[in-house]
């Protein structure tokens, strides 16, 4: 048996040990189930913080539990020199649901994503990405390129070579910036991080149309947006969209680390020896998103997410009238939902907390909620009471 330690003990540990690149809350989290998890002491929480995207079929979902321990005792490691029967059968799985016909699997969102940036260069024998402002692909050195958060950049300069970032949804802009040398263009559905801000379908339409037209490869970022997030299995069917690189991670594995590069027909079947990693393809994560992925079409979390995303809507869809000095808008696509403060975030986030809530910021003032899409109506209407209750007692202090 470990030995059992209080919350402050937790984090005494973790403050002395830690790195120090994340800047915590005062609590222990230490079990989940469903769309609750517990600290601890004990004490319960609505988690609309979702693993930060990576909860979407809920904490310690049964299927995906028992496919772990069954794997675990079988096969953990096999690199992708050999195949494997759960690789297999991921990769079949996978790529029908995507409606792509090949993936790189390797083992998180930036590594998602800087496997489509570097399959896109390779592919076009161009260098020049084009991002957008307010977009977050990730930290490694490729993917932060693309990042557009200047706090996240600045102390890494100088970062990689010929990227270029526009104002999102501004199509004028698109027709300037991509050219006959831009290897790809990367965008959010819905920028997650940057503010929960949804693209115009028009917008990512004609993105789409200019990189075909210029021989650019059309990358969407669906770390964040996949997996019924949005209210559709990946947000670019909201569009009719056909990327050509879709990088997803986060919930694909049901909260094992785990991630992906989907790769159209029009980028085709890449050469050896060009990428790779050793935890790729790993047999417990395929195992894993296996499991992940049948939850997600047989619970079809998707269309729940789309059902208690209106909810939400409507729930909360007046508070800018009802809050007029405090919240400046709402918006959302499904169970990715936002809400626009005037002022800072944090302490409406701290007060959340104190009423049995956990929910994400997205930059300084927007609150996000993120649960897990299996959350019942019932928990949703609590969180939208306590988001009400905490801006009354705010507004009243101020
Ligand atoms: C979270 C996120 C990433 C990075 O994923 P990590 O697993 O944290 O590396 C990339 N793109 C988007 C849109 C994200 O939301």
């Amino acid at each position: 048996m470990t030995e059992v330690l209080s919350n402050l003990d937790y984090m005494a540990l973790e403050e002395a040990h830690s790195s120090g690149v994340y800047a915590k809350r005062a609590l222990t989290i230490v079990r989940g189930e469903g769309a609750y998890v517990w600290d601890a002491e004990g004490n319960r929480y609505i988690d609309c913080v979702g693993g930060q995207g990576a909860a979407n079929i809920g904490h310690a979902h049964p299927k995906v539990v028992e496919a772990i321990r069954a794997q675990a005792g079988v096969l953990l490691s096999c690199p992708e020199l050999f195949y494997n029967d759960q690789r297999a059968l991921l990769l079949q799985k996978l790529t029908a649901l995507a409606q792509m016909p090949r993936a790189y699997l390797c083992n998180s969102g930036a590594e998602a994503v800087e496997a489509a940036l570097k399959f896109a260069r390779f592919a076009t024998g161009r260098t020049h990405i084009v991002a957008t402002m307010r977009g977050f692909h990730g930290r490694t050195m490729g993917a932060l390129s693309a990042t557009w958060e200047p706090k996240y950049r600045e102390p890494f300069a100088p970062l990689v070579p010929n990227y270029t970032h526009i104002p999102y949804n501004d199509l004028a802009a698109a027709e300037t910036a991509i050219t006959d040398q831009t290897a790809a263009v990367l965008v959010e559905v819905v920028q997650g991080e940057g503010g929960v801000r949804p693209a115009e379908g028009d917008y990512l339409r004609g993105v789409q149309a200019l990189c075909r037209e210029r021989g650019a490869l059309f990358i969407t970022d669906e770390v964040q947006t996949g997996f019924g997030r949005t209210g559709r299995l990946f947000a670019h069917q909201h569009y009719g969209l056909s990327p050509d690189l879709m990088p997803v991670a986060k919930s694909i594995a049901g909260g094992m680390p785990f991630g992906a590069c989907l790769i159209s027909e029009r980028v085709g079947k890449l050469q050896p020896a060009i990428h790779g990693t050793t935890f790729g393809g790993n047999p417990l994560g395929c195992a894993a998103a296996l499991a992940a992925l049948d939850v997600m079409v047989e619970e079809d979390l998707a269309g729940r997410a789309a059902v208690l995303g209106g909810f939400l809507l409507e729930r909360l869809g007046d508070l800018p009238q009802r809050f007029r000095a405090q919240v400046r808008e709402v918006r959302g696509l499904g169970l990715l939902f936002g809400i626009e403060l005037r002022g800072k975030v944090a302490p409406v986030l701290k007060a959340l907390q104190s009423k049995g809530v956990l929910a994400l910021p997205a930059g300084l003032n927007v609150l996000r909620l993120l649960p897990p899409l299996v959350i019942g109506q019932a928990d949703l209407e609590q969180v939208a009471s306590a988001i009400e209750a905490v801006l009354a007692e705010m507004g009243a202090a101020e």
